[in-house]
């Protein structure tokens, strides 16, 4: 039996980058799997990936919309419910460092409250919204909840997004709180802050394809960015996602912050720079 076998999975953000990559992964061990994002087109290449890996696309949902809206979120769970009756992991992905091509470019002084507005809505309030109308159904399949954080909401200053990264540690102590709360009626927390990864997030940023691979590798090349000297896969992610959506593997993670980042968190710049030349 597949690790996912009857289990019903939603994917916020499955469309692209690391939550297709987690909406894959989830199907192909035998979830039933909700894809969702506000790309149509996106959405179907997932469906594809799906059924490429050998999925029956009857197990794969696609629900279409934006999910800083109230309506599409409730018509999410609705939609999840109506087709598969229950669900068991609930993986909110979905997220973004500003409005896509807003133009105003990183730094404090370059965003403005509308951006803190935006981000917020997307990378935390509607997660919380949609915990509030998953919990009852996890509650009752006791089920997992894996939030996708970042490196950024570590400890170390992100200057380029700072509502991003305000986002992503409020994530964090989030998942926390929750997972002390919610294990006693079985529903399970933890958070993956991934590193740099190759996906479309710099893109939609309006940094054109070829800087952002350019960008990529200049990073992978020095160890003081990622010391294993290679920018990860969305595959890498969705790995330590599927452990973690699995009661089996990981049973006594409970509230944890998992990082995946090819080791760019424990690198710290005053050891790594000249310290040693001068000892
Ligand atoms: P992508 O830009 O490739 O994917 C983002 C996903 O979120 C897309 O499927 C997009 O769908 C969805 N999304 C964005 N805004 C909305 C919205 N308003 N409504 C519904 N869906 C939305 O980025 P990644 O795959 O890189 O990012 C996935 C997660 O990983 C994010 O939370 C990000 O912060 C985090 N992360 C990424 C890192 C990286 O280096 N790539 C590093 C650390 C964390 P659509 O466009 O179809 O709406």
């Amino acid at each position: 039996m597949k690790r996912f076998e009857r289990r019903v999975a939603i994917v916020t953000g499955s469309s692209n980058g690391i939550g297709r990559a987690i909406a894959v992964l989830l199907a192909q061990d035998g979830a039933s799997v909700v894809v969702t994002g506000r790309d149509e087109m996106a959405l179907k290449e997932t469906l594809t990936e799906c059924v490429n890996a050998g999925v029956n696309s009857e197990r794969i949902l696609i629900v279409q919309g934006d999910i800083t809206k109230d309506e599409f979120r409730k018509k999410l769970v609705n939609d999840t419910l109506n087709s598969f009756g229950k669900l068991d992991i609930l993986v909110n992905n979905a997220g973004a460092l500003d409005k896509d091509n807003c133009g105003k470019g990183p730094g404090f002084q370059n965003q403005d409250i509308d951006s803190y507005d935006y981000i917020m809505a997307l990378n935390l309030r509607s997660i919380v919204s949609l915990l509030y109308l998953c919990l009852p159904h996890l509650e009752s399949t006791k089920g997992d909840v894996v939030n996708i954080s970042s490196i950024g909401g570590l400890q170390g200053a992100m200057p380029n997004f700072p509502f991003y990264s305000t986002s992503k540690a409020a994530l964090c102590q989030l998942t926390r709180s929750l997972a002390y709360e919610y294990i006693p009626k079985g529903v399970r927390f933890n958070t993956v802050c991934p590193g740099l990864v190759a996906t479309k997030i710099l893109q939609k940023q309006g940094l054109p394809e070829e800087l952002s691979r350019k960008l990529e590798h200049s990073m992978e090349q020095n160890p003081m960015n990622i010391p294993g000297g290679f920018v990860g896969t969305p595959e890498d992610i969705a790995n330590v996602v599927a452990f973690l959506a699995d009661r089996k593997t990981s049973r006594y993670i409970i509230g944890s912050t998992i990082v995946v980042d090819g080791g760019s968190h424990i690198v710290m710049p005053l050891v790594t720079g000249n310290f040693h030349d001068h000892m």
